[in-house]
């Protein structure tokens, strides 16, 4: 039995690594003070135990690493009559880590700029917009101020205001400053 896989033993290959951090959320319960108060009395605050924050939240950020295939992983498995067969990679990071990436991912490629691509796709920096969209819809879409859109628009001589449209290729230069890479929505 022949068995294709994707990547091979000694393989290049860059990975999209997730470097993300945990976020705090001020607590709750106490309100960030990491105090409670009944009547007159005041207790830590059971939720956070008076570190005042809580639900560390964990925001993504992917970015691409090169690393080297040390083994695969090939395992078959049977699901009603069907076999199924499921791929992983132990790569070797040039910390000299050991990171195994399992292929149903999508998380591994053979060029940087594959990986650079998934990584803001990972990200949510790839936007899909129309032909023109509303100052506000469109800031909002990419989280940011409208006025920080209302003004580079201003520096580059049109005068738009909040419910002014923009075309797609200002949204697309605007956005390209800001990492994102944007793509026009395609028309069912
Ligand atoms: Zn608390």
């Amino acid at each position: 039995m022949k068995i294709e896989t994707k990547f091979n033993v000694g393989d290049d290959v860059y990975v999209c690594k997730n470097n993300g951090t945990h976020g705090k959320e001020p607590c709750k319960i106490c309100e960030g003070t990491g105090v409670i108060s009944i009547k007159d009395e005041t207790f830590c605050c059971p939720k956070c135990h008076g570190n005042k924050f809580t639900n560390t939240k964990r925001i993504n950020r992917f970015i691409p690493e090169k690393r080297t295939i040390r083994k695969v992983i090939v395992s078959v498995s049977e699901n009603n009559g069907n076999m199924q067969m499921y791929t992983r990679y132990e790569t070797k990071t040039h910390g000299n880590r050991d990171r195994s990436v399992a292929d149903y991912r999508n998380i591994m490629f053979t060029t940087k700029e594959e990986a650079v691509y998934r990584c803001k796709e990972l990200n949510g920096e790839i936007v899909k917009l129309p032909n023109a969209m509303i100052v506000k819809d469109f800031a909002e879409k990419i989280e940011l101020k409208p006025a920080e859109i209302i003004k580079w628009l201003f520096l580059r001589g049109k005068v738009k205001q909040l419910d002014s449209e923009i075309g797609f290729d200002d949204m697309k230069e605007f956005a390209d400053g800001y990492g994102f890479i944007c793509e026009k929505e395609t028309e069912e």
